[in-house]
């Protein structure tokens, strides 16, 4: 019955069509960011006709950084690469316009309308917003590490761990991630080193076990990361316990960092209101503190981080911004 009533507005020639950003029109809804949260919220603004563009960096945001997905419902197991693929296929069947490699910088209003401003200084215009932008992974800020990006240093540890076969690693970040990273080093690292600032693993007891029966890991706790060094790649790092004032060169190739993730609200901050994690608060409707302004997935304060989550906020934003430009019709 549904797909019936697709077929019935959106003519078979016009499935596959690419439909270019316009910066002269007034949109009725501008999505920012072209992960799960963002790409199910334009595939619902679609199917409600509303004249929508969206704008992201990337395609897939975090299951970019994702080798195999198991909790997706459809699917008891799908590749993160093939999940994004048909997410993609999913959205251009849609009538939607699409701008990649594209960074929001910030989002102001003025009465009427909502101004996306973009990193190459281009500006788009809407009547509502739908920001989806995710998170990213957050930096040591230690010395040398900014330079050191791509280098040795890494963020994803699923996507980088193979580059590191053979070699000298430093994973930073007891929690799950770093345990899992360390769990996969395991099998193809010479020797890891597990740097903890706290003074013990948060991580779950079976990975912690994993990690401790192998004598090629090497456990730091209570340590921090002062420095990573390297002539155009990592050679070494530097770390010092928090209570001591020694500090212990540790030779290394690889600098995988596992700590965490922040929300990509920066180019809302003077906009929406948001908890003290920087997330933006929503309402069980996807509301934000602005009227015309919804926002959805990881970025906000909706707990569970899960694409299967962000998928359904993302739908429920695009219905509630469907209802908001009802009322202004
Ligand atoms: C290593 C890893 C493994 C995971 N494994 C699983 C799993 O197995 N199962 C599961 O359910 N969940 C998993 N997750 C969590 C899941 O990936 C996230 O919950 C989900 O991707 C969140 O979707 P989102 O659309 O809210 O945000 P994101 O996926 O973060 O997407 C955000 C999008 O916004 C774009 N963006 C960001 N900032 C801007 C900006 N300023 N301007 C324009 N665009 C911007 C990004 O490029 C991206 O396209 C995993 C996460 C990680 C990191």
């Amino acid at each position: 019955m549904d797909a019936e009533r697709i077929r019935f507005f959106l003519p078979e020639e016009k499935k596959e069509e690419k439909h270019a950003a316009d910066k002269e029109k007034t949109y009725e809804l501008i999505i920012v960011g072209g992960g799960p949260a963002g790409l199910t919220a334009a595939v619902y603004s679609a199917r409600k006709a509303i004249d929508t563009l969206l704008l992201t960096k990337d395609i897939g945001g975090q299951i970019l950084l994702t080798q195999e997905v198991e909790n997706y419902m459809g699917y008891q197991y799908i590749g993160g690469k093939e999940l994004i693929e048909k997410f993609k296929q999913h959205v251009q069947r849609f009538p939607v316009a699409m701008k990649e490699k594209t960074e929001v910088v910030r989002i102001t209003n003025d009465e009427k309308t909502f101004t996306v401003e973009t990193r190459d200084g281009e500006s788009y215009h809407a009547k509502t917003v739908i920001i989806a932008a995710g998170k990213r992974p957050r930096p040591l800020n230690a010395k040398g590490e900014k330079e050191l990006v791509g280098k040795g240093v890494t963020y994803c540890s699923v996507c980088d761990a193979p580059l590191f076969s053979g070699q000298n690693v430093a994973v930073i970040g007891g929690g799950n991630s770093g345990l899992t990273a360390v769990v996969d080093l395991i099998k193809i690292a010479k020797k890891i080193y597990l740097i903890e600032s706290f003074p013990s693993l948060r991580a779950d007891a079976v990975l912690v076990e994993k990690a401790e029966r192998s004598d090629k890991v090497e456990k730091f706790l209570g340590y921090e990361v002062l420095e990573v060094l390297g002539r155009g790649r990592v050679e070494n790092i530097k770390i010092k316990p928090k209570q001591k004032d020694e500090t212990k060169t540790l030779p290394v190739t690889g600098v995988l960092i596992e700590i965490g993730l922040i929300p990509n609200s920066y180019l809302a901050k003077d906009l929406v209101k948001l908890n003290d994690f920087q997330e933006i608060l929503v309402d069980c409707a996807c509301r934000t503190s602005v009227p015309g302004v919804f926002a959805a997935g990881d970025v906000t304060t909706v707990p569970e981080k899960q694409i299967v989550v962000a998928a359904g906020e993302g739908a429920k934003a695009a219905l509630s911004c469907y209802n908001y430009l009802l009322g202004l019709r």
